[in-house]
């Protein structure tokens, strides 16, 4: 039987589905709708040596053209899927085709959040998410550009650190008290502050923008304290949402993203989902998660696949994180959620630390600063509940798995 299985989305997720799925022996009719014009690519170098251009633009692909050729992909680059009819398992694209498919996985996503204030819609005003706004960006850039950036996440400290990197000038408005507070502790927010205003960036904490103004394109930030940023750019980078559109114009359930289960399949049979697009179960932390992580696009769509071809797998694994910010590369291995003790193991002033969440002496979360090896362990250590004492990995120089309690 010549089946057809049809992939919707050609990010992360999508782009290994397809690898996943030849690999696992799918023989029949393989189809990538991809919004995008481009071939299925990498986003890491986004914020990072892309931005900087110092990456070419044939480097971003995750494979080249030949690839789909030789593992008969039907690639629909540049058309949307607008709803899936579940019952008669077909596939309504924008240009009105038809597809009809055996199988469906969606692997749509997040997109990037945006300002609501007066001026967010200026021309200068960028998010960062595709490579066209990437490119967008670096267009604008120029040696006495003046760069905003709004929000202190992974986008916002990756940009600054690019634009010093390219010797302009960055500002950086966090409406937190600390940047990448969702994601690390105090003292590692608190390094990475440091090691940003080292390099000349300014961070302001506690902003709120207000509005942006200009009179063809943007000139300033305003904040609500009324201090005022000019600008010649302003990268917004306050988080993502997963893209369930499609999920629910096609009556999948929708819960925080696309609920799927342990196996990645939506409320329909024939239809998985993968990567940031999704809300799933957790065996290792018996709750549901979203994540916004390559890793977790990468895993769930091996196991997508793996079910899709009939195989009876599960997704559980513990997620990470990287973000590489100047020379200093940040591991973050675990989710922080009900710790009751946080360790730091090290001192940040000497460059390398790591600080360790537990939760009754068991190891939660690790995250690494410049110490690949502390992340290499707590990896293992985390996935089997390992319980650590914590006097015993305050001292930096006894190895991590040495610090049972
Ligand atoms: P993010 O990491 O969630 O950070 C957004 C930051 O903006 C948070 O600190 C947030 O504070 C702050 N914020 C929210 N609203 C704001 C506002 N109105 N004004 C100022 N600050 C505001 O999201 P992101 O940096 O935009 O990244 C977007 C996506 O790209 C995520 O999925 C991320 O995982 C992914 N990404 C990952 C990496 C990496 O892993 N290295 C690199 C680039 C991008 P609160 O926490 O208080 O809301």
């Amino acid at each position: 039987m010549n089946e057809t299985f049809l992939i919707i989305g050609g990010g992360q997720s999508g782009s290994q589905a397809v690898d996943s799925l030849r690999r696992e022996g799918f023989d029949g009719r393989l189809v990538l709708v991809g919004e995008e014009q481009e071939l299925p690519y990498q986003r890491p170098p986004l914020s990072k040596k892309y931005l900087a251009g110092e990456m070419s633009d044939d480097r971003l692909p995750f494979r080249h053209r030949a690839f789909y050729e030789e593992h008969r992909v039907d690639l629909r680059l540049g058309t949307r899927v607008l709803r899936l009819d579940c019952a008669a398992r077909v596939a309504e694209l924008d240009g009105g085709e038809r597809i009809r498919y055996d199988r469906a996985l969606l692997a749509l996503g997040a997109a990037p959040r945006r300002l609501a204030c007066p001026g967010a819609q200026l021309p200068g005003v960028h998010v960062l998410r595709s490579a066209a706004d990437a490119a967008a960006i670096r267009a604008r850039f120029s040696p006495d550009a003046r760069v905003v950036i709004v929000g202190g996440g992974y986008i916002g400290l990756e940009t600054a650190a690019t634009c010093r990197h390219l010797g302009l000038s960055a500002t950086v408005l966090e409406m937190a008290d600390r940047v990448m507070n969702r994601v690390v502790a105090p003292a590692v927010s608190a390094y990475f502050e440091r090691a940003h205003r080292a390099h000349g960036v300014r961070i302001d904490c506690g902003a709120r923008v207000a509005a942006i103004e200009g009179r063809d394109r943007v000139e300033r930030v305003i904040c609500a304290d009324g201090s005022r940023h000019d600008a010649d750019i302003v990268i917004v980078g306050i988080g993502a949402t997963p893209v369930v559109d499609l999920a629910l114009a096609s009556g999948l359930a929708v819960e925080d993203g696309i609920l799927v289960d342990e196996r990645c399949r939506t409320s329909d049979p024939s239809v998985f989902a993968a990567g940031d697009c999704t809300n799933h179960p957790s065996p290792h932390y018996g709750r549901r998660l979203r994540l916004e992580s390559v890793d977790n696009a990468f895993e769930q769509a091996k196991v997508a696949a793996s079910n899709m071809v009939g195989k009876d797998v599960i997704h559980d694994r513990v997620p990470w994180f990287w973000s590489d910010q100047y020379q200093h590369k940040l591991l973050i291995v675990g989710l922080s959620a009900g710790h009751d003790r946080v360790v730091v193991r090290g001192e940040p002033d000497s460059g390398a630390f790591s600080v360790l969440y537990l939760r009754d002496r068991e190891l939660i979360v690790l995250e690494s600063v410049d110490d690949s090896k502390d992340y290499m362990a707590a990896r293992k250590l985390i996935a089997s509940r390992a319980r650590i004492d914590p006097a015993r990995a305050q001292d930096r120089h006894r190895e991590l798995k040495d610090c049972l309690a």
